[in-house]
């Protein structure tokens, strides 16, 4: 099974489409990008080769893993170089009542000031988009990788 994990609100790129990702490669710095209130990293995942903007209806069909597999599989040590500090969970109440929508991923932000974000699988990841989204998830990096 194909996984795209989505890293938005970069600061910095340092990837390019189609590269190819081992352990610890860098993808990116930190940022503040997009609809954002602050440096932080949002992440989160779906199913498939994702080469564009989720849509609802992506969400609403089941496409989306479910809440714990997320946190398993993205967030570690390995991600920044440090413990990962969670700021907003996966359908955070209070980001509802904010917004008026649901937080499908995890805002996160390093424990050091190191904000280098990492390619954080032991599998080889792929590239498959970088998009730059100025009205949502700002600079994102799409990368997908088997599983
Ligand atoms: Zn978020």
């Amino acid at each position: 099974m194909k996984y795209t994990v989505r890293y938005a609100h970069l600061a910095q790129v340092f990837v390019k489409p189609w590269q190819a990702l081992k352990e610890g490669d860098l993808i990116g710095i930190m940022g503040n990008t997009g609809q954002s209130y602050g440096a932080h990293l949002h992440i989160d995942c779906v199913r498939g080769r994702q080469t564009k903007k989720y849509t609802l209806s992506e969400i609403e069909s089941g496409k989306y893993i479910s809440e714990p597999k997320q946190l398993n599989y993205f967030i570690d040590e390995k991600l920044f170089g440090s413990k990962p500090v969670i700021t907003t969970p996966y359908c955070d109440y209070d980001y509802q009542r904010l917004f008026r929508k649901l937080h499908f991923g995890y805002d996160v932000i390093p424990s050091s000031a190191d904000w280098h974000i990492r390619w954080n699988r032991s599998k080889i990841g792929s590239v498959s988009a970088i998009l730059d989204d100025p009205e949502g998830y700002g600079n994102c990096v799409y990368i997908t990788f088997e599983a």
